[in-house]
């Protein structure tokens, strides 16, 4: 198998299942047990805490762990509604992920209102269309992506968090597809909040974070026996845990190793392949602000629907649209916000690597294409000679 999705989720390096599975096996006990198995516990999540902050600049305190990515962004929108219900106003991209744009409607339900930002067509945000967008008295939250899943375009989050701070408005960054892939820093870009997930930087799935300023008021979504110190209650999935700490620890150890220089040459050497043999082929997405993992090709008249049937004969895994909604072929939201043609959508494909890809299997999924291009081509061609007849 080449796994090229793993914007859709990441293998588990097998340091973070190594880390993991004595929580799994001899230190089973539960972190708010006084006893000693459970203060072993409790060191274990609070070492993971200092890890995730240690990724974010953030401080120990200011972090709390969730199920995931959808977890963390509910919290988020759901607090900033109760606490400020005379702020009606959430501002949002369309092109953010179904977990930000599900919790956006549920705030209009509870009648608050919903302003999307537009977006230009590589995908940035609208900065002026931002700034006028945002009110002073009435906007309460700013809740936009720092990187978007399915074309890796990078948010100028510095400048967002600086206009919505100028209006007295809090931020939240969805940061799930950011978060392990290139640092980020709570203090140069000032976000108020922060999601991140396990299952995108290489720990399993059902363990997450969200980071929360101590400059802010937040309340729990999930209330209980009051762990994590009362902001998320129900009893710690340490594994999970201690897993999203060594995933913290092994991704800024990756900053500086050359590994982002590595993933991003692969996914170069990939676009340059098929792209000197398809010349056709674009990449949707701002070309100096992306994610260096991921490639996001529309290969105008070839369905995608078809070429990901053939790779996937051939053990290619990629993704068409965002892969959150599999099973199903449908338009992405995030083209037509981008104003991308439904016809582009439906020839687009998401390729996106990760760091135990090498450059053979960059290489390989290359020349796949191609030849899955010629073959769709080709049948097209057959199609419309039996219509002419
Ligand atoms: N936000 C983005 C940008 C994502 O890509 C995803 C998952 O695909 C999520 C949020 C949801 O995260 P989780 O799967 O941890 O709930």
């Amino acid at each position: 198998m080449i796994y090229l999705d793993a914007n859709a989720t990441t293998p588990v390096d097998p340091l973070v299942i190594d880390a993991m599975l004595p929580f799994l096996c001899e230190h089973y006990a539960n972190p708010s047990a006084s006893h000693a198995a459970g203060r072993v516990a409790r060191r274990a999540t609070d070492h993971a805490r200092g890890e995730l902050a240690a990724l974010l600049h953030a401080e120990p305190e200011e972090i709390i762990f969730t199920s995931g990515g959808t977890e963390s962004i509910n919290a988020v929108h759901a607090s900033v509604r109760s606490l400020w219900p005379k702020k009606p106003d959430l501002i949002i991209t369309g092109t953010e992920h179904p977990a930000v744009l599900e919790s956006a409607a549920r705030w209009r339900k509870c009648g608050g209102k919903v302003v999307h930002a537009p977006v230009h067509a590589d995908g940035r945000v609208d900065l002026d269309a931002l700034r006028a967008a945002v009110k002073s008295g009435g906007t309460a939250l700013v809740s936009i992506m720092w990187a978007n899943n399915e074309t890796g375009v990078i948010a100028p989050m510095h400048e967002i968090a600086a206009i919505a701070h100028a209006a007295g408005a809090l931020v939240h960054t969805d940061a799930v597809q950011a978060a392990g892939k290139f640092p980020l820093d709570v203090k140069t870009a000032p976000v108020d909040f922060l999601s991140l997930s396990g299952h995108k930087m290489h720990a399993p799935k059902g363990v997450g974070a969200l980071y929360v300023s101590r400059r802010v008021r937040f309340e729990p979504l999930l209330i209980g026996g009051g762990q994590e110190n009362g902001r998320r209650s129900g009893t710690e999935n340490v594994p999970g845990i201690v897993a999203l700490g060594k995933a913290a620890e092994l991704a800024r150890r990756h900053f500086d190793d050359g590994t982002k220089a590595r993933i991003h040459a692969m996914r170069d050497r990939f676009e340059h392949l098929v792209h000197a043999a398809l010349p056709d082929m674009r990449i949707h997405g701002c070309p100096t602000h992306r994610l260096h993992n991921t490639s996001l090709l529309c290969l105008p008249e070839i369905d995608a629907a078809g070429m990901l049937i053939l790779l996937d004969q051939q053990g290619i895994c990629v993704s068409a649209g965002s892969a959150c909604h599999t099973g199903t072929l449908h338009s992405s939201h995030t083209l037509e916000a981008m104003g991308v043609s439904a016809r582009d959508a439906a020839c687009t494909l998401r390729f996106s690597f990760h760091r135990f890809n090498t450059k053979d299997e960059a290489e390989t999924a290359a020349h796949a294409v191609i030849a899955a291009a010629h073959k769709l081509h080709a049948e097209k061609g057959d199609d419309s000679v039996v219509i002419t007849i």
